[in-house]
């Protein structure tokens, strides 16, 4: 690993001012006073303190979103969307800056985090475009006489909770579409990673977004919070992405005051290799399937199902590329793979291939934590994984990829779909009618075929079964945050 080759100025990357709450375009400090710690993750060091937002807070923040609601629903989506545009301008502008800052308190490369920048960035865009675009319909009643008309309306004010593995585009999927169609917003980002999204909120400000739209409270006290706002008849709609565990407990709050919810929830991606596929190609996208965001992605690739006559080879290439990453500070020139975002992601990590390994599995490359201090895991491939072993079964949200073989593709589907979870599915293979046939058979919210990378702000991102409900992005995801009024006219 290498040493830090550049001290970034944290205050000209995020001044103190926006180190606090903002609630009701106004920043401030907790009303208790409390504030809490940011981390670097590559060395476990304080980075800075952020305020701390009580219960207190949360509520007034709400005040303040329900108190802009109406006047926002009622601005021209025109001007909605040329705010998104001005932010999209202005993020796009300084995108170094934002990156370091997101690379400083995640971990990830610099590198990677202007690629989340500019991937994040895009569904300001999107949704600029789309603000203009919402409309109802105007029909004939099928036995004539009436017509019908319906109208979309902003559903109201929004509670929106993101994670700290993308903390500037688990926001922008949010706030974007919710801009575009006339909500106003509380967010709460991750205590783990608040700077990204308060350096946003400071540049929606600048681009002209009302006081009261967007009101951001960093805070280590989510459940509380969540349960004040959510038991409140005030806010209309909860946005969630994170783990599936807390996704479940917000959508048990949500109904009691029948609030609409999106769930963006954990995944267990099958990546599967065909025997007619194109080895190289497959090697190139499990690589990014596996290793965006050093394997912390909701979509990354959890398991390798691989035909058992190109197993060894896929390995052995794949072993090769992991293997040859170098590991260390994320803002350090040449370095490719970042810490883990804290300890216990490492030791779960690390508890998963030890698992493994006893269930029979072989270490290829990697199999355990470098020494020196920071967050970090060896990019790890396994091979001859069971697939019952937890590593299988479990989410890892780290570096390794463990590999199971498959002779059948019944054999192969049925391993697939042999989880829980439904975010996203890769396939390979060179065969167009297979193409098909895994599309429709595999049940994934999201199937990449011959791609490792499928986020793409024009489409509809979100999964089934535990991996939840609702889409972000497209012309899908703005649908989350429109509720739709039909009025009956009569014709005499
Ligand atoms: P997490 O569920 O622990 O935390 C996510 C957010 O929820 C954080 O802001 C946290 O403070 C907050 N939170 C925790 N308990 C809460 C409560 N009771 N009420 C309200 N908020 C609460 O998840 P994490 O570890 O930060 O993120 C990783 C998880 O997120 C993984 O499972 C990953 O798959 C998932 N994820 C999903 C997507 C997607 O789009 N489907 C994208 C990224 C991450």
């Amino acid at each position: 690993m290498t040493g830090p080759d550049l001290t970034p100025d944290l205050a000209a990357l995020l001044p103190d001012e926006h180190r606090r709450l903002l609630v009701g375009g106004r920043w401030r400090d907790a009303e208790d006073g409390a504030t809490f710690t940011v981390h670097d993750p590559a060395d476990g060091s304080v980075l800075t303190r952020v305020a701390d937002a009580s219960v207190g807070d949360a509520v007034e923040a709400l005040d303040a979103a329900v108190a802009a609601q109406p006047a926002w629903a009622a601005t021209p989506p025109r001007e909605r969307g040329e705010i998104l545009r001005r932010a999209f301008e202005m993020i796009a502008d300084r995108a170094d800056d934002l990156a370091m800052l997101m690379s400083l308190e995640m971990g990830k490369t610099v590198k990677e985090a202007k690629g989340e920048v500019g991937y994040g960035n895009e569904f300001f865009r999107w949704y600029s475009e789309e603000a203009v675009r919402i409309h109802g319909r105007w029909m004939q009643a099928p036995a004539g006489g009436s017509r019908l008309l319906t109208i979309k309306k902003p559903v109201g004010p929004c509670f929106f909770v993101t994670p700290w593995n993308f903390p500037l585009a688990m926001g922008t999927r949010k706030i974007g579409p919710a801009v575009a169609a006339g909500c106003t917003m509380v967010v709460k980002p991750a205590a783990q990673t608040p700077l990204t999204m308060l350096a946003l909120a400071a540049i929606l400000g600048e681009a002209g977004l009302p006081d009261g739209v967007l009101n951001v409270l960093p805070s280590t006290h989510a459940k509380e919070m969540s349960q004040a706002l959510q038991g409140d008849d005030r806010l209309r709609k909860v946005s969630f992405t994170g783990s599936t565990g807390v996704g479940r407990t917000l959508v048990r709050q949500s109904a009691d005051q029948l609030q609409r919810v999106s769930m963006e929830l954990g995944g267990n991606a099958p990546f599967l290799v065909f025997a007619d596929a194109d080895l190289d190609a497959a090697v190139d996208g499990a690589m990014v399937a596996k290793m965006r965001n050093m394997g912390e992605a909701c979509t990354a690739a959890n398991r390798f199902l691989v035909h058992q006559d190109v197993a060894a080879e896929f390995a052995e290439k794949l072993a090769a590329r992991m293997g040859a990453l170098s590991l260390g500070r994320g803002q350090d020139e040449g370095v490719d793979v970042g810490p883990l975002i804290d300890e216990d992601a490492v030791d779960s990590v690390a508890r998963l291939v030890t698992d493994a390994v006893h269930d029979g599995a072989r270490v290829v490359t990697g199999g355990g934590r470098p020494d020196g201090a920071g967050w970090f895991y060896q990019p790890t491939v396994l091979l001859d994984v069971p697939a019952e072993s937890a590593i299988n079964t479990e989410e890892i949200f780290g570096p390794v990829a463990p590999i199971t073989t498959f002779t059948t593709e019944d054999e192969a589907v049925a391993a697939a779909n042999a989880t829980e979870y439904g975010l996203a599915s890769y396939v390979y293979t060179r065969d167009l009618s297979r193409t098909i046939r895994m599309a429709e058979a595999l049940d994934f919210g999201m199937v990449g075929v011959n791609t490792g990378l499928i986020s793409n702000p024009a489409a509809p991102f979100g999964g089934v079964k535990a991996s939840g409900f609702g889409r972000e992005g497209g012309f899908e995801g703005i649908e989350e945050y429109l509720e739709t009024t039909y009025v009956a006219l009569p014709v005499t």
